[in-house]
């Protein structure tokens, strides 16, 4: 009997306490969003999605080696000495064609090490959170803004200056190799010149007058 008292009891309580919560958001604002029309605001420094500006990239590819899962992939050209880039907004000299630069959001988990090391703060998590994908090859993202003609052109230039400029190199350092043997043969010369000389006079008699 006693047993039934207690059991009643705490039904009516549980009950009683459920309907008290229900009862206090019924009238209280809503919390619950109609998501996909009402989204909530991503707080500051969430990491969603990442973007690039490319141009103030110096492709130093600092962000590609930090990340642990390598997900980021940069291809650079030296611009030739024709060519000149410009500078970032932050001042810093730009060097290369950024020919590619990929990342795959696919394999990345969002952990932001390749934020921190860009000197010139150009590849940063933007709050974005919708772009999922039927194909994972649509979570690759190209920043690259070269066309195809453009990067098959700044190739071939960088190519050829390259190639320039190790043929100067090896030119000079030919130059160099000549100039060194023909040092050497003269000092041989000169060294051989002096032997004579000396052999010479040791060899010739001492002019006794007295
Ligand atoms: S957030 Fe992490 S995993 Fe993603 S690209 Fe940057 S370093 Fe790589
Ligand atoms: S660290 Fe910054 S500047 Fe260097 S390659 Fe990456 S995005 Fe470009």
């Amino acid at each position: 009997m006693l047993n039934t008292v207690k059991e009643g009891w705490t039904t009516f309580k549980s009950i009683f306490t459920g309907m008290g919560v229900t009862m206090r958001h019924l009238f209280g604002p809503s919390v619950t969003l109609q998501y996909p029309d009402e989204k909530m605001e991503l707080p500051k420094g969430a990491r969603a999605k990442l973007y690039v500006n490319i141009d103030d990239c110096i492709g130093c590819n600092l962000c590609a080696r930090a990340c642990p899962v390598n997900c980021i992939d940069i291809e650079t050209v030296a611009a030739t000495s024709d060519v000149d880039l410009g500078k970032t907004s932050t001042g810093n000299p730009k060097r290369f064609w950024l020919t590619r630069f990929n990342i795959d959001m696919a394999k990345c988990m969002y952990c932001d090490l390749c934020v921190y090391p860009c000197p010139t703060d150009c590849i940063y998590m933007v709050p974005e959170y919708e772009y999922s994908e039927f194909d994972r090859s649509g979570l690759v993202y190209h920043f690259s803004n070269l066309k195809p003609e453009m990067v098959a052109e700044v190739k071939e230039k960088a190519e050829k200056e390259a190639a320039e400029k190790k043929r100067q190199k090896e030119e000079m350092m030919r130059k160099k190799a000549e100039e060194k043997k023909r040092k050497e043969l003269e000092k041989q010369k000169l060294e051989a010149n002096k032997s004579i000389k000396e052999d010479d006079s040791s060899s010739k008699p001492e002019n006794n007058d007295s």
